[in-house]
């Protein structure tokens, strides 16, 4: 069988992408096609067909094949006596996000799994791709070329894991490890592109050095900066990050872009190769469900803090107040209390990717509760081997047993691994932090390598509610189990009117102020004493009394001072490797 796909960009203006797929030398009768339901890395079912905006059946003389549609994505097509089909298809592409694909005037963004059909049985054959672009246009993709605007794809995992930029983007390039990156960025970004080209690559480099070089031919960093931020998706080769234009213009934000930079590129070895045995190969029409998502996730996510780090883009200090700013964000979560990361990564198909505004009371971030135990089982890892190993050698380790056998890992194959390395079972310690719901003991933890937690009561209040402006009115998103705003009763959507009889204004609940980056809201600041809450809730006026008994905490991270040339060994393990 041979196939290719060739795609147009003709009616992009329209955000509309064309796509013909011929199907050569068929020797079955009926040929049976699929468009996945979701995209690996994002975790939720996403009905991509639904954006099919007409599909039809042909040979290639064009007469109409009979074609059955089996199920939301699926069709089966009866060959005629030349053995070829032709679908010939439209994909409305109207959405700039790293899962789908989006095209218009200025560019387009494919993401194969939402845009490309495979054929039932024939995963595993070779494709090519032929794209008709604007003259021009530049292409930023993965994939292999073979000349001009054609592309092989080895299997239609390969070809669903790579995406393509096509537009006038700018275009950077530097080596790490001999291996050529390119950077495409579209859309207008307010930095110096110059700077942020050279912390990209420090940050390859720092990468590089902890796995000992490069996994593939080639790298692509497919940046699109918008309005909104979008954030990231790993693939084999690549990522596609989309970024919000003006996030460089502050330094805290800049730092978060630069974050997701790091965490996108360590995914090529942590997910993309390091993987749970259950993500590859994929079953693009159903939920692929692992326990798992707390290591590929939140490991990956503590690594970026750990590589911005040794990348010289944050200082020693820096790192310890960016852990300390998660660790208060984690305790002040009551949902960490009521499920377990093992469950947090299972059921992000009905969670993670869909939450309400009772996420935060009844589920645990296996993105932040997963960084967490990073850090938990990289202190864990050095104290037990006084200062010989840290976490980098689990992966590492784990990376070895993926190059020897190109399979996912299993729980066994984890609690082996750091078996290896330690020299002790660690089981009771997952059991307890990733499968129970334990309270992970940091202080603990952290004294044996040298550093001291201090977790310190304020004195001002601490609501727990968490409110949005929209237009001129302020409404109620969610509302902390337990604090002040929950015994006040006050829910979800409740648009609050005045408080003390004083309207509400813009300024009182400045988003600089979210509890959740670890700072007290400025809402309990305003209002330290009880006070007299006026809002509708659904069109009806209503009245609360608010009664402040919650207090701030600030958590906090610092070397200890007199440190024994034993316990800075573990330090310095732990952060330089
Ligand atoms: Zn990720």
């Amino acid at each position: 069988m041979k196939i290719t796909y060739f795609i147009s960009l003709e009616k992009r203006v329209q955000q509309i992408i064309s796509v013909r797929l011929v199907i050569e030398e068929i020797t079955d009768p009926q040929v049976q096609i699929t468009l996945p339901n979701w995209t690996p890395g994002s975790y939720k079912i996403r009905d991509y067909s639904g954006r099919i905006r007409s599909i039809s059946f042909r040979t290639q003389t064009g007469t109409i094949l009979k074609a059955a549609k089996l199920d939301k994505s699926s069709w089966k097509v009866t060959r005629d006596e030349t053995g070829t089909v032709e679908v010939v298809y439209e994909i409305y592409a109207s959405e700039l996000t790293p899962r789908t694909s989006h095209a218009d005037a200025t560019h387009a963004l494919l993401n194969p799994s939402g845009l490309l059909f495979y054929v039932e049985g024939y995963k595993e054959q070779t494709s090519e791709i032929e794209l008709s672009i604007p003259d021009g246009w530049h292409i930023t993709t993965g994939l292999e070329k073979i000349d001009g605007n054609r592309f092989r794809a080895t299997n239609y995992d390969i070809l669903a894991d790579t995406p393509f930029e096509i537009g006038t983007q700018q275009v950077f390039t530097f080596r790490v490890d001999g291996r050529e990156h390119e950077i495409s960025i579209y859309g207008n970004p307010q930095m110096d592109l110059g700077t942020f080209v050279a912390d990209v690559e420090k940050i390859a480099n720092a990468a590089s050095s902890m796995m000992k070089g490069i996994p593939c031919k080639r790298y692509c960093f497919i940046f699109d900066f918008s309005d909104t931020r979008g954030g990231g998706l790993e693939h084999l080769n690549s990522t596609v990050i989309i970024m919000d234009r003006l996030m460089p213009l502050s330094q805290k934000s800049y730092r978060a872009m630069l974050s997701t930079v790091a965490h996108e590129y360590f995914h090529m070895w942590n997910v993309k190769r390091i993987r749970p045995v259950e993500l590859g190969p994929f079953n693009y029409k159903v939920e692929n469900y692992t326990n798992m998502l707390w290591f590929a996730e939140g490991i990956t996510d503590y690594y970026a803090n750990k590589l911005l780090l040794r990348a010289g883009i944050v200082d020693r200090s820096g790192f310890f107040e960016y852990m300390a700013r998660h660790i208060n964000t984690y305790f002040d979560r009551p949902g960490r209390k009521r499920q377990s990361l093992y469950e947090s990564s299972f059921d992000s198909w009905i969670k993670q990717y869909q939450p309400t505004a009772d996420t935060l009371n009844s589920s645990v971030s296996y993105y932040l509760g997963g960084m967490m135990l990073g850090f938990a089982l990289d202190l864990k890892i050095v104290t037990t081997t006084l200062g010989q190993k840290s976490l980098d050698d689990l992966i590492r380790l784990l990376f070895e047993k993926y190059r020897k056998d190109g399979k996912g890992y299993t729980e066994k194959d984890l609690l082996g691994g750091l078996k290896e390395i330690t020299g002790q079972d660690l089981t009771a310690f997952i059991d307890s932090y990733v499968k129970g719901i334990e309270e992970i003991p940091f202080e603990s933890l952290m004294v044996g390598a040298g550093l001291e937690l201090t977790v310190k009561q304020l004195e001002e209040g601490w609501s727990g509610i968490i409110l949005k402006r929209e237009g001129a009115t302020t409404k109620v998103v969610s509302v902390v189990e337990g604090s002040s705003a929950w015994d006040a009763d006050l829910i979800a959507e409740d648009e609050i009117l005045a408080v003390n009889g004083i309207r509400i204004s813009e300024k009182m609940i400045s988003s600089e102020d979210r509890w959740y980056e670890g700072k007290l809201d400025r809402f309990a600041r305003l209002f330290p004493q009880s006070a007299s809450i006026t809002f509708f809730r659904r069109s009806e006026l209503m009245t609360t009394t608010y009664v402040p008994k919650n207090f701030g905490r600030d958590v906090s991270i610092k070397e200890s001072k007199d440190q024994e040339a034993r316990v800075r060994k573990m330090l310095e393990k732990l952060l330089a490797g």
